[in-house]
């Protein structure tokens, strides 16, 4: 056998293998050139029809069939001077990707030729046949069709390659009878609940304000693998990651990756995979090596959660395609590798008003300071409260093998807020803050607060959920996932946790106390509560384990001991409270994300049973004949065949574990397969899995002693270190 050519792999790159000319960008010139932007759209209506559009905007007016008509005009007139040929409303079912349905803007006419033709029905309401989404038990099969609404806050854009172009329209996705099929709908919602109660409350501290919404900025952790290793290994082109594979024998030991030069092809596919994010206003800022070997790091600058969620999956999809113009695959797996880091994908959040006062950032003067810690003592209690939604929030079959504290936070949730905001909090418990000397946190005279730098030095890496100086940034999401829920959360749970505060703040004003009293007790009453949330120290400790299960914090290690929770009372209640989700959208949600943990798992066993039947046993019993012919020659010979009888010896003993390990395989699988659905996918948690680890074993245990030649797939050395 002939092995594959991985020096082909690591010189066939080209650095314009597509012919194109490089050419250095003009950002200011490129930067959103692919989008329409609301003041470019305004420019192409009618004064008329552009303050119509603007209530629908900004205050949820629903949009008339003139209005409609007017936008879908100027829309199809942009983009087809842009070249686009064909529209799509763009939207995000429960899968966690886009989907896209592509319609031409040209209607043929009774003269035999064509008109381009784009109506505002059209615009506004798509109506996609959406049996093939996950519904979670939302649409009865009959109601085949699904219904998808233009959001007109963000902006449409042109996807194009070098042969053609098409218009996308952001999109909403619900059922017929309205309910939400997507990830898009209940982020408007939460926005909306979120906006209610922060201007609720900034109202208590005479702050007057249009909107207040939710910003997300986020760290999209990646890992690039040539093409050549990637088509050779059918688990990571069916499942995103490596199903066996030994370790190699330099890994990250030696950190000299993490923020070192950035490889030429990798920089090239950068360069070009950012021109891209550019044209389409995403604002990128950042890039770096990642602390595993072939592993990067891209950040925007933070935009409207609801922008940033569009945003999010538009980056993926870009990485994804320009990633093979190089010859690369980008994978965006939590955990490719075996013993190596996974990725993650920061969520970076914070609140901000329409005139763009973030209230995440601490002030520096009594009056801001106390306002600031009212949303942040909401947040504390938001996160305390319902730390079983966060985790949740997070939970899939993916991300389960990298959280667990030894590369990223524990399954435990909670915050970390730096030492300096501790002793601040510490104070107000004890009191000590309204007598303070320098007229106190409530008086009127110094502010109290230390200045806390945005960069502050002791910056808590084992945190799931840490105050970064003006934001809060959620680290245990995975990189492979859609922000939206996530953020669903934190932008739900927290307009609670502000409605409950505002509430007792109201109560205690009328009861004639004065402002800064009441405020006291109610900061006082809240921390008091939610205080056990707070963990300044190591997150990768056991220690913490011990100290979180003694302060009753909840642990839950995998998906499927988080999943289940999402359908208690409380978490019903909440979501309708707020009228995020109502009770049955809530419940297909659960649905959806167990079938989706479970059709995972089900293609990584039949996956890794493929891979250990077809191609591992093969090459070793190819290598076992040839040890064993080689033991009974050198015996002929009458000469010493230990060595090559040691190595017959250890093949034999790893092809028969590797078979044992399988048919215990196929005994679990089979087991849970009547089993109805939470329970199987918990099934397959507690019994596939740990079978699965030890087919793995197996495995990796051939692939020290099977010829090189023999191999028949790329390992990890090659996958890791040709760049
Ligand atoms: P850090 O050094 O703390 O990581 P950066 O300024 O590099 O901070 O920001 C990291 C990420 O946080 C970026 O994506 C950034 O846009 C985002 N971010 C910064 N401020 C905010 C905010 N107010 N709301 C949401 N995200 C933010
Ligand atoms: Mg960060």
């Amino acid at each position: 056998i002939r092995r594959y050519d991985t020096l082909a792999a690591a010189r066939n790159w080209l650095p314009n293998a597509n012919g194109e000319q490089s050419q250095s960008m003009n950002i200011t010139e490129i930067f959103g050139e692919n989008t329409l932007q609301l003041e470019a759209l305004k420019e192409r209506l009618p004064k008329e029809i552009w303050v119509a559009l603007q209530r629908t905007i900004q205050e949820g007016e629903e949009l008339n069939s003139k209005v409609a008509d007017a936008v879908a005009v100027a829309m199809k007139d942009w983009a087809m001077e842009k070249g686009a040929t064909h529209f799509t409303h763009w939207f995000q079912p429960l899968t966690g990707f886009t989907a896209e349905k592509h319609d031409s803007f040209i209607t043929p006419n009774e003269g035999g030729g064509a008109i381009a033709e784009f109506s505002g029905k059209e615009l506004i309401q798509g109506e996609p046949d959406a049996s093939s989404f996950p519904h979670g038990g939302l649409r009865q099969t009959f109601e085949a069709r699904g219904y998808t609404a233009w959001d007109p806050t963000s902006p449409a854009f042109i996807m194009e390659n070098q042969n053609g172009s098409y218009l996308c329209i952001p999109t909403a996705f619900a059922s017929w009878t309205g309910e939400a099929l997507d990830h898009k709908t209940p982020l408007l919602r939460s926005n909306e609940a979120l906006n209610k109660q922060a201007k609720r409350a900034l109202k208590l501290f005479d702050v007057d304000t249009k909107r207040v919404g939710s910003t997300v900025g986020c760290e999209q952790e990646y890992f690039l693998v040539d093409q050549e290793f990637y088509y050779r290994r059918p688990d990571l082109m069916t499942t995103g990651r490596t199903l066996v594979g030994a370790k190699p024998p330099r890994g990250q030991e030696l950190d000299d990756h993490y923020f070192g030069s950035i490889p030429e092809r990798v920089l090239s596919f950068m360069l070009e995979a950012e021109k891209e994010l550019y044209k389409l206003g995403i604002p990128v800022k950042t890039r770096h090596n990642e602390v595993a070997p072939s592993q990067y790091e891209i950040a925007p600058i933070f935009e409207s959660s609801n922008i940033a969620a569009d945003h999010q999956q538009l980056m993926m999809i870009t990485l994804k395609r320009i990633a093979r113009k190089y010859g690369f695959e980008c994978l965006l797996h939590e955990k490719p590798y075996d013993g190596l880091n996974g990725s993650g994908k920061h969520l970076n959040w914070s609140l901000s008003t329409s005139e763009g006062m973030n209230l995440l950032e601490p002030g520096d003067n009594p009056h801001d300071n106390m306002q600031f810690l009212f949303f942040f003592s909401a947040i504390l209690k938001a996160v305390y409260e319902n730390q079983d939604l966060l985790r949740i929030s997070i939970a899939h079959a993916a991300n389960d093998h990298r959280l667990g504290a030894n590369e990223a936070p524990p399954a435990i949730i909670s915050a970390y807020i730096g030492d300096r905001l501790e002793d601040v909090i510490n104070q107000l418990l004890e009191g000590d803050l309204k007598e303070s000397k320098q007229g106190g946190l409530l008086g009127l005279g110094t502010p109290v607060l230390p200045s806390i730098p945005k960069h502050a030095g002791d910056r808590n890496r084992t945190s799931p959920f840490a105050f970064t100086g003006n934001k809060f940034e959620f680290r245990a999401v995975g990189s492979s996932q859609s922000i939206s829920f996530p953020t669903v959360v934190l932008n739900t749970i927290v307009a609670d946790a502000l409605d409950e505060m505002c509430t007792q703040l109201e109560e205690k004003v009328d009861g004639d106390n004065s402002f800064e009293k009441a405020l006291g007790a109610v900061l006082s009453d809240t921390l008091e509560t939610s205080k056990d949330i707070i963990f300044n120290g190591d997150g990768y400790s056991d220690e913490w384990t011990e100290e979180a299960k003694n302060r009753g914090l909840l642990n839950l290690p995998t998906t499927m001991d988080a999943l289940p929770l999402l359908t208690d009372d409380k978490n019903i209640d909440l979501f309708e409270k707020h009228k995020v989700l109502n009770e049955r959208e809530v419940h297909s949600r659960q649905e959806i994300w167990a079938e989706q943990y479970l059709t995972t798992l089900n293609i990584e066993t039949d996956t890794t049973e493929a891979i250990a039947k077809t191609m591992v046993y093969p090459a070793a019993v190819r290598y076992l004949n040839e040890l064993a012919e080689s033991v009974e020659r050198i015996q002929r010979l009458e000469l010493d065949n230990s060595g090559s009888m040691a190595m017959l010896q250890k093949v034999n003993t790893g092809i028969n574990s590797l078979n044992e390990s399988l048919e215990e395989l196929r005994e679990a699988v089979l087991e849970g397969e009547e089993l109805p659905l939470m329970e199987r996918a918990t099934h397959i948690k507690d019994n596939v899995i740990p079978v699965m680890t030890k087919v793995r074993d197996s495995v990796d245990f051939l692939e020290r002693y099977v010829a090189d030649d023999y191999w028949p797939l790329p390992i990890y050395r090659e996958m890791l270190f040709v760049k």
